[in-house]
């Protein structure tokens, strides 16, 4: 096999810019060598050359190729050494993988976003893509939770994109000059009214609150066909090979990362 046909091969990017997010969370906007197409929701594996690769979701609109963003929690082997590299530093990228978020199902609805952490770039991403066919949607709704004022990402565009779309924001715990919500992030679904009728809701986040915003969202009364979680495992090969990242007859890498609740919810363990 040469290397045009190893699924393996990765291109290179350069790192452009390093933004802050928190004290533990950087986006990292690169430029691969040859472009990158792709779509809302899908994912890439990122390497550090000598170290591994792991997999993020792209953070940028998916109608702008030449330049990725990836927004990233440092918590290990990996993420620490991209954590440690600096602009003009060079990574390796394949892909992209997954199947993204559906948006032909949205169309014509109230499209509810139920995002908490780091669960953010798949769903900044999305929309991006909303808000470019603004006028297919009845609705787009950001229900955002955070631990604190200080762990919430993409401060610098809260305000733009409260001008766009329905906001609401919420932390665990506040500080003085927190002006919106306090508690866990389906607090916020106490404040929206929704067509329950005519609404798709989106599930982006640490298992923990994925599994009770879902579990929140059916209280409210949505159906499980209408609930779509972006599902996270442990994951190495991106391409289906090394089953690590299988519920049950399911690939996330392959089949996901996006499925509908309705798809999932027999299984055991999925919020693990
Ligand atoms: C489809 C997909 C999209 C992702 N998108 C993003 C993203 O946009 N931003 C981001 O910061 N992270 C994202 N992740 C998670 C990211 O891949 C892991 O944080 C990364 O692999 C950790 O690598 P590490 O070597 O630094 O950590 P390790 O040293 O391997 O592990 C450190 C700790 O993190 C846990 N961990 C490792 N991988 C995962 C994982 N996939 N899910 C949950 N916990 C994990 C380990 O169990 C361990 O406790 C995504 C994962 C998937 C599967």
């Amino acid at each position: 096999m040469g290397p045009q046909n190893n699924p393996y091969q990765s291109q290179k990017a350069v790192i452009q810019k390093i933004i802050p997010e928190t004290s533990g969370i950087k986006t990292f906007v690169v430029q691969p060598e040859s472009g990158f197409s792709f779509h809302c929701g899908q994912f890439a594996e990122l390497s550090v050359p000598g170290i591994g690769e792991a997999p993020f979701a792209m953070s940028s609109p998916c109608f702008k190729s030449e330049q990725l963003e990836f927004t990233i929690q440092n918590v290990g082997y990996m993420t620490s050494r991209l954590h440690a590299m600096k602009e003009g530093d060079i990574v390796g990228i394949r892909g992209p993988y997954g199947n993204g978020f559906p948006l032909d199902d949205f169309y014509g609805k109230e499209v509810l976003l139920l995002i908490g952490g780091v669960g953010f770039p798949p769903a900044r991403t999305l929309i991006y893509s909303l808000l470019n066919e603004k006028n297919k949607f009845k609705r787009i709704i950001l229900c955002y939770g955070a631990r604190t004022p200080e762990d919430v990402v993409y401060k610098y565009q809260v305000e733009d994109f409260r001008k766009k779309i329905e906001l609401y924001m919420t932390v665990d715990k506040a500080d003085k000059n927190w002006r919106e919500s306090e508690g866990v992030v389906t607090v916020l679904l106490d404040k929206v009214k929704v067509d329950l009728k005519n609404s798709a809701a989106v599930v982006i986040g640490p298992p923990i609150m994925m599994k009770f915003g879902t579990f929140k969202l059916l209280e409210v009364g949505y159906q499980p066909k209408d609930i779509y979680l972006s599902m996270e495992r442990k994951m190495y090969c991106g391409i289906g090979q090394c089953r690590h990242c299988m519920i049950d007859h399911y690939f996330i890498c392959k089949d996901g990362p996006v499925f509908t609740y309705e798809q999932l919810k027999n299984f055991p363990n999925i919020w693990e």
